[in-house]
């Protein structure tokens, strides 16, 4: 009788477990959901041997950690575009935001100008909070193709309109000028963009203080604009600017704010402009604020399960290398082969669940591709109709 009792304890307990594991789960679209937040990091311009040079600065030792390097799960990125070796900006991230390639200069169209379907957008739709920080303007290729489609990545104004359109939760950066920010007083200019975007409720900040004091809530919709163009760069970074670990910490706080989950894409973009300068300090020193937000997402992750951290670059710039000196960092030397992009792979690097997906060498556009897969979101990679 109380072997019997037992068994059924044991039969209620395993049931019992079942069913959690079921409700943890949850199903979209037939898909299982196993990624509840994404925070998709990529560090523009950022090859291996920037990543080599970095690690040795940060304690003159290339025995130093980077947050990069405690991530468990590591993969290579062919990178190349539609109609180039050598991809740019727009060509790459349209690849990590849809799934497809296309040609350079093109932001979420492919070359005969069909517009293709963005993953954070799709996030969205299912009722996600998405977000953007970048040390670029807004608008430029990087953030812009995840959350537009453009024929050319230069139409900033146009993408800033489109942008708005879509509604993101947050938008910190650069890129004032292409919302009509007055450059004098920071304020909106009357009837622009973005005195549009505050009548539809969205809440501006254009400093470091007005980002570090605004008091987040769950109603709150935000737009940091901090400087009308690119944001500077870390070592000569204005007091009024906010670091890109400081715009990060605000962003995920704002996008955590709810329980349906969030797609946040943060670009350390000023890597790349380092490089098309042949800028060593300028280089390190952005790579390194960069992965110190890599480490921000990887704590958050650490205290919020279900949350995915994928780091990668869009491409290496500048043909970086570093050509001699010591594992204790004397006599180090350093060269560059052009102030322009190079075809050189790129690495992935992941945490959390389903990291394991992002291993070996994959297409481009494979990563979000498996990454829709972990979201749960189906019918991805999508070409939208053109009546949309
Ligand atoms: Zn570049």
């Amino acid at each position: 009788m109380n072997n019997q009792r037992g068994k059924v304890w044991k039969y209620l307990l395993i049931a019992f477990l079942l069913l959690g594991f079921v409700v943890q789960s949850t199903v979209v679209h037939g898909a299982e959901r196993l990624v509840k937040n994404v925070i998709f990091l990529v560090g523009d311009g950022m090859g291996f041997n920037q990543i080599t040079a970095a690690r040795l600065s940060q304690e003159g030792s290339a025995y130093s950690r980077l947050h990069l390097d405690t991530m468990p799960y590591t993969g290579l990125s062919l990178n190349f575009s539609q109609n180039n070796l050598v991809t740019d900006s727009a060509a790459a991230a349209t690849a990590l935001a849809t799934g497809f390639r296309t040609d350079n200069g093109r932001l979420a169209t492919l070359p005969d100008g069909t517009k293709v379907a963005s993953l954070m957008l799709r996030a969205k739709e299912q009722g996600m909070r998405i977000g953007i920080v970048t040390t670029a303007k807004v608008v430029d290729a990087t953030p812009a193709a995840f959350l537009v489609n453009a024929d050319l990545r230069s139409l900033d104004k146009q993408i800033a309109a489109d942008m708005l359109q879509v509604e993101p939760d947050v938008l910190l950066g650069g890129g004032g000028d292409a919302f009509g920010v007055n450059p004098f007083t920071r304020e909106p200019k009357k009837g622009s963009l973005l005195a549009q975007a505050l009548d539809e409720g969205y809440t501006y900040v254009y400093d470091r203080d007005g980002l570090l004091d605004l008091e987040i809530t769950a109603d709150l919709r935000l737009i940091g604009l901090f400087m009308g163009g690119g944001m500077s760069f870390e070592v000569t970074r204005f007091p009024s600017e906010p670091a890109l670990t400081e715009m990060t910490t605000r962003a995920l706080e704002l996008v955590a704010q709810d329980d349906q989950g969030f797609f946040l894409l943060v670009e350390g973009a000023r890597i790349d402009t380092a490089g098309h300068t042949n800028s060593v300090d300028e280089m390190i020193e952005d790579l390194l604020v960069f992965d110190q937000a890599v480490g921000l997402a990887l704590d958050f992750a650490k205290e919020h399960p279900g949350t995915l951290v994928l780091v990668t670059a869009d491409h290496e710039t500048g043909g970086f290398a570093v050509t001699s000196g010591t594992p204790e960092g004397e006599r180090v030397n350093y060269g560059w082969l052009s102030t322009g992009h190079t075809a050189a792979m790129v690495p992935i690097y992941a945490f959390g669940p389903g990291a394991e997906q992002f291993t070996g060498t994959l297409q481009i556009t494979e990563i979000p591709l498996r990454l829709a897969q972990l979201m749960g979101i189906g019918n991805f990679p999508a070409v939208i109709p053109a009546h949309e």
